[in-house]
């Protein structure tokens, strides 16, 4: 399911902030010339858009895995699992505990007779984990 997209006051504050660096950019660079003006304030605007898709990449990778079950490994600390599932990827955290991550953002402890159980669910790629019921 996907969050409903809106205009809120953030986007208006968001807009706000990228035409403020883009007069920023032509107050540095002073360009000279029409088309030099409208170029530097485009590389202005993208400053803070690129910012802001850096801190989402970092979101989305310390946030990739949930913490394991012992409260011991974060995302750097899972490797991937040569082993198959049809639920999806296996991950092995360093308790030696193996997961498996599927398409629907759902983790799952994957248990040494073969059970699966679910562990943790989030509702978006970015979002947190939540336990699942
Ligand atoms: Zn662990």
């Amino acid at each position: 399911m996907k969050r409903q997209r809106g205009y809120t006051i953030f986007h208006v504050i968001a807009v706000c902030i990228i035409l403020y660096f883009g007069g920023i950019a032509q107050r540095i660079f002073m360009p000279d010339g029409f088309v030099a003006n409208i170029a530097v304030f485009l590389i202005g605007c993208g400053i803070p858009i690129l910012f802001y898709k850096i801190a989402w990449g970092v979101v989305e990778f310390v946030t990739k895995f949930p913490i394991c079950r012992k409260h011991r490994c974060r995302t750097w600390h899972y490797r991937r699992e040569l082993l198959s599932s049809q639920e999806g990827t296996c991950y092995r955290c360093r308790c030696g505990d193996v997961y498996i991550r599927t398409s629907k953002n759902e983790f799952k402890i994957l248990n040494a007779d073969g059970s699966i159980e679910p562990y943790m669910t989030r509702w978006d790629a970015r979002a947190r984990w939540h336990p699942a019921k």
